[in-house]
């Protein structure tokens, strides 16, 4: 167990100081000289911490050059060959754990306990989990190939984390990869790409390019991309969809979410409360799979709202390398007040707002908001911040209309100690993943994403293998042939 590990922070700030020049792309296998260059900071200090490159169209145009000369002998590759490589990168994030943790820390402002205990752990799983599946393509997915170069755009909330989502499944299928990390987060990409090259990974199978959306946008509009694959907001993902349409580009949208959070009279009230905790006071409340509507039997809906607000009040808001802190820093003042805009228009609306504290700077107190309305800003909107409504229901039928009354389907989570109800809600509530009697649970081997506007496609165990794959065109079977 550690916390603050003043001798990791050290580390880690060394490795930022070493890089004070600024960092440059990942692009076949080596690090371009930084240019045109931006500040990231550290959110928990406001203090810049490094500067990374902006990633023109000629940067993206080299890198996924670099990933095509790589992909044919990539996928050429026996799948125990690229499954060694895989291994491998599981490996190095082992022994790289502790630095990579804190780095996440650092850059994103989410509390050490979650990036030690369960953003890197989950990465490592997710190399080990699909070296296994380099080895079973040829045998579970009989005749399927590669897409060939995927071009990868992904968020800041969870930002090693979604780099193994996108680039373990891609590699083990024999795909070579461009990846766009978020401008608020890159830094744990580009410390993941030196590993990569320690780790012997052949270059121009990974390559990252720095930048913001423009960046983002030329990589997912290059004619050279195959594969494109995003995670982020509803609104970009809708931009991205457009752009790809009649290009042939294969796609798959992970994208936002509000998802039910549902508590029936019979559920164990102590632990759905601490269900709570992890589901929208964890990582800030910046989860797409949040649970971010609570929905409670009418019965226990005063007991409950009791609970939760004692609990809420006893949340550690503050220092993300603090071992004992539960809510960090929010990403950047932008979503702070991204978060504070919609809270007030809920106020303003007629929603009760209940608060924890927090301390100045850049932190958000978890918070919970009564008396809305099912159509009102703070019950519809996405936040991505640590707040939750809370609404009552009657009956299951009207837990699963609240439910359901959504335009996204991402995820949800369901409280009873009846399982035959339990099951009954989660087969009637539109949603990518149901968990019952827990929240934010992930697994590697489960496949992962969301319906409506929560976007299309699975990451995660078969379902995310089959996402990387594509069947050749089929050869037309001549009459004699047809039985
Ligand atoms: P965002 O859409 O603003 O940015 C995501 C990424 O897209 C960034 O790397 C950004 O630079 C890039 N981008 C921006 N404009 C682009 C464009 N026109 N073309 C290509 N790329 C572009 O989202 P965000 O604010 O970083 O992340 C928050 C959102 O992500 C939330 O809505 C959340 O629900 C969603 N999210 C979803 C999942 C999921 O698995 N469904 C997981 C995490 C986050």
């Amino acid at each position: 167990d550690y916390g603050p590990a003043p001798e990791d922070s050290s580390i880690v700030r060394d490795w930022l100081q070493r890089h004070e020049a600024g960092f440059g792309h990942f692009i076949d296998g080596a690090f371009t000289a930084a240019a045109d260059t931006f500040a990231v900071t550290e959110p928990a200090t406001g203090q810049q911490i490094a500067r990374v490159s902006q990633g023109s169209a000629e940067d993206v145009d080299a890198a996924v050059k670099a990933a095509r000369r790589a992909q044919g002998p990539w996928a050429a590759l026996p799948g125990h060959d690229r499954a060694r490589h895989l291994y491998a990168l599981a490996r190095h994030v082992q022994q790289h754990a502790r630095f990579l943790a804190v780095l996440e820390t650092i850059d994103n402002g989410k509390p050490i306990r979650e990036s030690r205990d369960i953003d890197i752990p989950l990465v490592a799983r997710h190399f080990y989990h699909h070296a296994g599946w380099a080895e079973l393509i040829a045998d579970e997915f009989p005749g399927q190939r590669p897409h060939g170069v995927c071009g990868q755009v992904i968020p800041w909330n969870f930002p090693l984390l979604m780099l193994a989502w996108k680039v373990a499944p891609a590699l083990a299928a024999g795909n070579t990869v461009v990846l766009k990390p978020a401008e608020y987060t890159p830094l744990t990409a580009l410390a993941f790409a030196e590993i990569a090259r320690e780790a012997g990974l052949p270059k121009g199978v990974l390559n990252i390019v720095t930048g913001d959306g423009a960046t983002g946008a030329a990589l997912t509009g290059h004619p050279g991309v195959d594969k494109v694959a995003f995670t982020g907001s509803t609104e970009v993902g809708r931009l991205i969809r457009r752009q790809t349409a009649g290009s042939g580009k294969a796609l798959t949208l992970e994208l936002g979410g509000k998802s039910p959070f549902i508590v029936f009279a019979d559920a164990d009230l102590d632990a759905a409360v601490e269900g709570v905790v992890d589901s929208i006071w964890f990582n800030q409340g910046e989860v797409c799979c949040a649970g971010s509507r609570i929905l409670v039997a009418e019965s226990v809906a005063a007991r409950f709202t009791d609970l939760l607000k004692r609990r809420m009040a006893k949340l550690t808001v503050g220092d993300p390398l603090d071992k004992n802190t539960d809510l960090g820093a929010i990403v950047h003042p932008v979503q702070l007040a991204r978060i504070r805009a919609l809270v007030e228009q809920g106020r303003a609306e007629g929603a009760r707002i209940h608060q924890g504290t927090a301390p100045e700077g850049c932190f958000y107190p978890p918070t919970l908001a009564t008396g809305v309305e099912p159509a009102s800003t703070l019950a519809s909107e996405e936040i991505f911040g640590p707040v939750a409504t809370l609404t009552a229901f009657r009956t299951p039928a009207d837990a699963v209309a609240l439910a359901n009354n959504s335009r996204y389907g991402l995820a949800a989570s369901v409280w009873s100690e009846n399982i035959s109800l339990a099951t009954d809600i989660a087969a009637k509530v539109k949603a990518g993943v149901v968990w019952i009697n827990s929240a934010n649970l992930f697994d590697a081997g489960a496949g992962f994403g969301g319906y409506r506007e929560s976007g299309f496609g699975r990451e995660g165990g078969r379902e995310g293998m089959a996402a990387c794959l594509t069947l050749p065109t089929p050869v037309a079977q001549t009459p004699e042939e047809t039985p």
